[in-house]
């Protein structure tokens, strides 16, 4: 093809960008809400297990209507910049912000997976109960220490 025939098919394509909720674009975003959704029940395994959350403080974390609600903020947010993209003609750009959105959370999500629970300093014969990170770990080497007393006793 001669530069002269490649020219104008290009200027037609980005006079004509495809619409802002195409199939692509519609499977991205679904991408990046199940991958929100992902790091919402990952995140609460992590405190489930006692460890701390990182990146957001744990009281956010602990309220699990406003954290549902950051989630769902972190997606519209998604969606928008994707848009901007969309309306400035990068529509590479746009499609990658949703790509990139989708591999944090997902990387994220494998991470707060993999991490072990909080080690316990108790030792066989003393029963932690569920919601032990409430009393802190003062309380738990304060049992466990009364626990080596008595047996030396
Ligand atoms: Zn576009």
């Amino acid at each position: 093809m001669t530069p002269t025939a490649t020219a104008p098919a290009k200027s037609k394509a980005q006079a004509q960008p495809h619409k802002f909720w195409d199939t692509e674009n519609i499977y991205l975003f679904t991408g990046v809400g199940a991958a929100r959704a992902l790091d919402y029940a990952s995140t609460r395994h992590l405190r489930d297990q006692g460890d701390y959350e990182w990146l957001l403080s744990n009281s956010i974390v602990d309220n699990r209507s406003l954290f549902v609600g950051i989630e769902l903020a972190g997606t519209a947010a998604s969606i928008g910049v994707s848009y901007l993209f969309h309306r400035t003609g990068h529509h590479s750009l746009e499609r990658w912000v949703s790509i990139a959105h989708i591999g944090v959370g997902v990387g994220g999500s494998i991470h707060n997976y993999l991490l072990k629970p909080m080690p316990l300093t108790a030792q066989p014969g003393i029963t932690i109960q569920p919601g032990r990170e409430a009393r802190g770990a003062a309380w738990e080497e304060n049992v466990a220490q009364t626990w080596f007393e008595g047996r030396h006793y």
